[in-house]
């Protein structure tokens, strides 16, 4: 076995033992240990975030453009060692290493590279009704991610936070700590001064709940599940600290009878499937003519059994195991639950995956016919599982489409695209995605949820304001 990795904390500037207790870091592939990280726990909390706001007047003080030259410095390093980062995120979480090379890698260089541009343009002051309106830092921001797309997440977050003039405390995912330390070292390389990027490292009960209630925050920005983010946004406002939250969802993906149906069923498919199901944004309800029913599933059934499951190194695989032993479990017993509620599984199974000797696999599941009250259809299940529901007109579509807690992410398919926009103003979601437009290709496009998917908004301009607090200055 290749050598243990460890995660130390960061604060201002120097690389720290954090007290303990040791977490184990599990590789979902080989089920082995890989390394393991402390908890950070209150004190080195206090310290991370003393050390930000120490470093926040001269930091807050920088030209702009020397702010958006440190993105863009990372963003070269992170190019150097794209295929590092992209082979240890498949090892913390297992993530095939095609996709996490384009979303571990390639996509949060590009986010720092655009977050650096729009810095530049960004309307920091504006004139109204005689007076000058200023976008200030909005102090130290505590940022606190998930294992998931893990290197994306810090990046959306950090890259924004840095741009606006905000020192940051991050804590990243206790599953996922090591490209957390990879890419802070690349902060540090690309001479991010000590005390602008810190992190603090552990669970989210003990480190997670320390940073997310601090008193010395001027902003909040989590991006996990919703009972976490109902705790934080808690945490935060006792302190009456804003705060960003960045929750979960059950995007629809809605196929109008117009749509060519084998184009909108593979689309529609890797996009529940992405990641093995583990993406906030991911379609995992499938709206479909109850007239086409009969059509489409062949193609679902199709396009899912041609999944090639595997090791997250073969750059053959496109689904790797679930992140954890947990993950695994939970997903297992969600596709029992349906199976319970009357759904029936066109593909799939409510058992572990045969597919390999070892690794928490889950063979990619779609489910039909299931009760609109079924927890398969209510609930984030946040794995390989695709529920299709029948339709019968154009309202029944948007009924279906809005009858859910989240409002994350929806895809419309049509061949008319005006239609498709039509529909799209009727949807409660952050992003209506039309004909497989992805939310990666369209960076400067802000991202966030309504309902239990959220508040507040990452990526682009919008991302940037949300670090930022308002001064009018009046004469
Ligand atoms: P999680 O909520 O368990 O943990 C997320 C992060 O929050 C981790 O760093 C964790 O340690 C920390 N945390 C947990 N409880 C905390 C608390 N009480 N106080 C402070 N910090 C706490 O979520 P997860 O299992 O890591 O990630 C999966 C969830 O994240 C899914 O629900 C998914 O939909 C959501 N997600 C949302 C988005 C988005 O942008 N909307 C993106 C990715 C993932």
């Amino acid at each position: 076995m290749a050598e243990l990795e460890r995660a130390h904390a960061l604060i201002g500037g120097d690389w720290t033992e954090s007290p303990g207790p040791a977490i184990p870091v599990i590789d979902p592939y080989h089920e082995e240990m890989i390394g393991e990280v402390a908890e950070s726990g209150l004190d080195l909390v206090d310290r991370a975030v003393a050390a930000a706001t120490q470093a926040q007047p001269g930091w807050a003080g920088r030209d702009v453009d020397e702010r958006a030259r440190l993105l863009e410095g990372v963003a070269v390093l992170l190019d150097r060692d794209r295929e590092r980062m992209a082979e240890l995120v498949g090892r913390e979480m297992g993530m095939p290493v095609g996709l996490a090379r384009v979303t571990q890698a390639e996509l949060p260089a590009a986010v720092l590279r655009t977050t650096a541009d729009l810095a530049r343009q960004f309307p920091w002051s504006t004139r109204i009704d005689g007076a000058v309106v200023h976008r200030c830092p909005a102090g130290v921001v505590a940022a606190i991610t998930p294992w998931n797309m893990p290197v994306h997440q810090i990046v959306a977050k950090v890259a924004a936070a840095l741009a606006a003039g905000c020192p940051v405390v991050l804590k990243p995912s206790e599953q996922t700590p090591f490209d957390a330390n990879a890419l802070v070292k690349l902060f540090i390389e690309a001479g991010c001064p000590p005390g602008v990027l810190n992190t603090v490292t552990g669970t989210g009960a003990v480190t997670g709940t320390a940073l997310a209630g601090h008193p010395g925050l001027g902003h909040v920005s989590f991006t996990g599940s919703v009972a976490a983010g109902r705790t934080v946004a808690g945490l935060a406002a006792r302190t009456l600290t804003r705060s960003t939250l960045e929750l979960g969802g059950k995007s629809p993906a809605i196929i109008l009878p117009d749509a060519d149906l084998a184009t909108a069923v593979a689309g529609a498919v890797a996009g529940g499937l992405v990641n093995s199901g583990q993406a906030c944004n991911a379609t995992t309800r499938m709206l479909v003519p109850a007239h086409l029913i009969g059509e489409v599933l062949p193609l679902v059934k199709d396009e899912v059994e041609n999944y090639v499951l595997g090791a997250p190194a073969d750059p053959a695989t496109r689904q790797g195991p679930l992140a954890s032993a947990r993950q695994r479990d939970r997903v297992l017993a969600y596709i029992s639950s349906a199976v319970k509620a009357g759904g029936t599984l066109v593909t799939g199974s409510a058992e572990p995956s045969e597919v390999s000797a070892h690794g928490y696999f889950v063979d990619p599941a779609v489910i039909t016919g299931l009760p609109e009250n079924a927890e398969a259809i209510r609930e984030e299940i946040f794995g390989p599982v695709i529920a299709i529901q029948a339709y019968s007109d154009i309202d029944d579509a948007v009924r279906i489409a809005n009858d859910c807690d989240f409002g994350l992410s929806a895809e419309v398919w049509s061949a008319d695209a005006e239609h498709a926009q039509v529909i799209a103003a009727r949807l409660h979601a952050g992003q209506v995605k039309i004909n497989g437009v992805r939310t990666r290709d369209r960076l400067a496009v802000p991202f966030g949820g309504m309902k239990n998917s959220g508040h507040g908004r990452e990526l682009g301009t919008y991302g940037i304001e949300e670090f930022t607090e308002l001064r009018a200055v009046l004469s």
